[in-house]
């Protein structure tokens, strides 16, 4: 029995193929302006790793910011269940999963069956997503896959005291100019995007057992100074972190093919602010 999973994100799409519930294949590309442009070639990808075809595939879930755009795709399901899911997939002991993807953030806490109990998530702001990175790395004339190396090398860490996206571009142009040293500069940013996510996070109230997902949990900088920022190790799933959606996803299309009835239609994403335009501000008032 195949079980696919798909989640076409702001920034990239991802595909997990299950047979019997095990892993056969998994794929990340760049998304497309068209989600289900993205899904079918992310999709076709993994298939054709698994050396198969879309007519193979026996239930197909699908999620992220593109989730009702995905033709194939037999029912959809939140980010935040897929994330919660996935991870307690390959980390069963896990009670809180904190995803940092391309245009959002999100503290997800677990029961020890995997359901979501609460969760906060910022989408207003782009400091403290993986966008906010790519701009910087942007700004210094880097790839944002070579901050975590190049932030290991820091003496001297900065303090970023902007954290609106675009002040805080400015203000890394300034620390360049001023002739501030690359790693400390990363560093700083690392720090300071850690910071508000774990603000974000100690909103809901941490668990002793946490881990990272989403594709900046990729990068070992953010990965230690999340660390840090918590006061606690995070617990490293062992496959790709950015495709823990897709894979709580394939694990839905899992469960729906062997009969598991599951919640994933009761569990409809809500966003942390009432009445604040940040869920950054509400975590640290
Ligand atoms: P979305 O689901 O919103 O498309 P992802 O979970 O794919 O987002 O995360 C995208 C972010 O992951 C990028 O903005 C970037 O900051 C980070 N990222 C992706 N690949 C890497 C990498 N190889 N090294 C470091 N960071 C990465």
């Amino acid at each position: 029995m195949i079980a696919a999973g798909c989640d076409v994100g702001s920034l990239s799409a991802k595909a997990v193929l299950l047979e019997d519930g095990e892993i056969i294949a998994t794929h990340v590309i760049f998304a497309r302006p068209d989600p289900a442009e993205s899904a079918e070639e992310v999709m076709g990808l993994c298939l054709e790793k698994a050396g198969l075809g879309f007519d193979s595939i026996d239930y197909c879930v699908a999620t992220g910011y593109g989730r009702n755009q995905i033709p194939f795709a037999k029912e959809k399901a939140s980010e935040i269940a897929c994330h919660g899911k996935g991870a307690q997939t390959i980390l069963p002991s896990v009670r809180m999963v904190i995803d940092i993807g391309g245009q959002d953030a999100k503290a997800i806490r677990l029961d020890d069956k995997g359901n979501v109990t609460r969760y906060v998530y910022n989408d207003k702001c782009a400091s403290g997503t993986g966008r906010f990175l790519e701009i910087m790395a942007g700004a210094m004339g880097i790839a944002v896959s070579e901050m975590g190396e190049i932030s290991t090398h820091a003496v001297n860490p900065v303090t970023i005291s902007n954290q609106c996206v675009v002040f805080a571009e400015t203000e890394i142009i300034s620390l360049i100019n001023e002739g501030r040293e690359l790693p400390d500069i990363i560093s700083g940013l690392h720090r300071a995007m850690a910071h508000r996510v774990a603000s974000l996070a100690k909103g809901i109230e941490l668990e002793d057992d946490i881990t990272m997902t989403g594709g900046v949990a990729k990068n070992t900088g953010m990965y230690s100074s999340l660390e840090e920022a918590l006061g606690r190790p995070l617990k490293q799933v062992t496959s790709d972190p950015q495709t823990i959606g897709a894979l709580g996803a394939a694990m839905f299309a899992h469960d729906a093919l062997t009969g598991k009835t599951n919640n994933i239609q009761t569990i409809i994403p809500l966003r942390a602010t009432a009445h604040k335009t940040c869920a950054f501000d509400m975590a640290q008032s």
